[in-house]
């Protein structure tokens, strides 16, 4: 396929999911990143998103709830370009019922090449770039010369 490039702004669109098991260890990571989390634009998926503006004062765009079609919705947002980066603590130890839409979730995040932490460490390592605050050139699919040599 087909590459071009999309630039990710340095004032990040971060999408911010916990699974149920998961969300008291994000709320704690992000009492850790409050500051930098806040020179950012936050999303989240309903129940996640609500409890990091609570926590925090910052404010966060809730789509619905992850297992009512959140996951879906930030998706969307992905493949649209309106989510730059995400920290999605998806629980390792556990079976959701939305299994699919977090697998759809997870494929979008990959096929749109955005950067994803999946736990505390790696989104250290995220919060730490030197590029969280810059302007990156990501790779992405070239989805209009992928139109034409289907059309
Ligand atoms: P929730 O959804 O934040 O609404 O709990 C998270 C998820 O399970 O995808």
């Amino acid at each position: 396929m087909d590459k071009t490039t999309r630039i990710i702004p340095a004032r990040k669109r971060i999408a911010l999911v916990a699974h149920d098991h998961m969300k008291a260890a994000l709320l704690e990571w992000v009492s850790t990143r409050k500051d930098q989390l806040a020179n950012h634009q936050l999303f989240g998926t309903g129940t996640t998103g609500t409890l990091v503006a609570k926590a925090t004062g910052i404010d966060v765009t809730c789509m619905l709830s992850g297992p009512m079609g959140g996951d879906q919705q930030l998706g969307a947002q992905i493949a649209e370009g309106k989510v730059d980066m995400m920290i999605f603590f998806w629980d390792p130890l556990d079976a959701v019922p939305h299994d699919p839409d977090v697998k759809a979730l997870l494929r979008l995040a990959a096929v749109w090449n955005i950067p994803v932490a999946c736990n505390s460490a790696s989104a250290d390592f995220l919060m730490e770039s030197p590029l969280l605050n810059e302007e990156y050139a990501t790779t992405v699919p070239d989805y209009s010369s992928y139109l034409q040599s289907r059309t």
